[in-house]
């Protein structure tokens, strides 16, 4: 395997990381007297700044070792390090397929890395030989491969995501923020085989997390403790980690109500395909649905005025509106509002 660091700013390999009062004591103490802290409370500790309990718990889950899992505030804060373990700014480059999900680009102008964008195939596949061209061309240190996708709900070709990551000078970030739903499997695999490869998860979606804000990132350990090294250091607090763990342990398995997602994605996708206003419902591995209507400014006008908020993106997708999930009762009011545009 290739090692990463040639990738890395030179600041970011120099830095030296702020170092816990916690870090340097493991074991059972008689008394914490070194973080002044408030001695009394529930809440009166600083959390575990590796969140390793969580961490050896996701562990047996994902089958793969704690050294390879970072947890963010979010997958944001994940994409977020990606730019400022890598990227210089003012000078590094980011590539990134679209359309795709925004916050890629958004980091990229916060980081003020450059972003180069190479267009999806009709299919909202990944055009590989465009793809690695811009590559070549622009020697960017990140590329994000959102798979399956948001906005378009795809599963990239696995044949493609790997002939991208093979080929090297680039971190290929490949974010499965939908992977629970998706009937592929995740690429957690290849990370054995590549030292460039960042895989993004996130407890927002299928785990039903999303107002905790914990993303997990898997990788090499080198990329690993890159991170850690630039993450503020009590980045997920203790009621958030609770909240995964308790999640984690509720003995609900996520596929069960991810397959209940999936169930009612597949009644409004069959629904939605049959009105005279749809022209196209978009393929999904995901818990959302992209339809292009004749009039999506109209569609969308009259779902909002009926308090159903949509998500035009015919900026982005021509015609098209995302569509997320909802429970039985808001698809059903869904389906007969959209009964009622003419
Ligand atoms: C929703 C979503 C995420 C999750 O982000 P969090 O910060 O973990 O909530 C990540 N990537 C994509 C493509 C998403 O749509």
């Amino acid at each position: 395997m290739a090692d990463i660091d040639y990738l890395v700013r030179e600041n970011v390999k120099r830095l030296k990381p702020y170092s816990c009062a916690r870090d340097e004591f493991s074991g059972k103490a008689a008394a914490f007297l070194d973080a002044n802290e408030n001695p009394y409370g529930s809440l009166n500790r600083y959390p575990d700044p590796l969140q390793k309990e969580l961490k050896n718990r996701i562990a047996e889950i994902k089958g793969t070792d704690p050294g390879n899992i970072f947890l963010g505030n979010g997958s944001d804060e994940v994409i977020d390090l990606c730019y400022r373990t890598f990227c210089n700014p003012g000078s590094d480059k980011a590539l990134v397929l679209v359309p795709t999900y925004g916050m890629y680009e958004v980091a990229a102008g916060v980081n003020d890395a450059e972003v180069v964008k190479v267009p999806l195939d009709d299919a909202f596949m990944i055009d590989t030989a465009k793809t690695l061209e811009a590559a070549n061309l622009h020697s960017p240190k990140l590329i994000f491969i959102c798979s399956p996708n948001n906005p378009t709900g795809n599963t990239m070709q696995r044949e493609a995501v790997e002939a991208v990551i093979a080929r090297p000078g680039s971190i290929v970030v490949v974010d499965e923020a939908y992977i629970d739903f998706s009937p592929h499997p995740s690429l957690m695999p290849l990370l054995k085989k590549y030292e460039n490869l960042v895989i993004m998860q996130t407890f927002s979606k299928a785990y039903g997390l999303a107002g905790a804000r914990v993303g997990m990132a898997f990788a090499s350990e080198s990329i690993i403790n890159y991170f850690n090294k630039l993450k503020y250091p009590y980045n997920i607090s203790v009621i958030n980690q609770e909240a995964v763990l308790k999640k984690l342990s509720s003995g609900k398995p996520v596929n069960r109500e991810a397959g209940l997602i999936v169930r009612e994605r597949m009644r409004l996708a069959e629904h939605i395909a049959s009105l005279a206003i749809t022209e196209h419902v978009f393929h999904s591995d995901s818990n959302f649905i992209l339809v292009r209507f004749s009039d999506p400014g109209k569609v969308f006008g009259f779902l909002l005025d009926r308090g159903i908020v949509t998500r035009n993106r015919s900026s982005v997708v021509k015609g098209c509106i995302r569509i997320t999930t909802g429970t039985r009762k808001e698809n059903d009011m869904l389906l007969k509002t959209l009964n009622e545009i003419k």
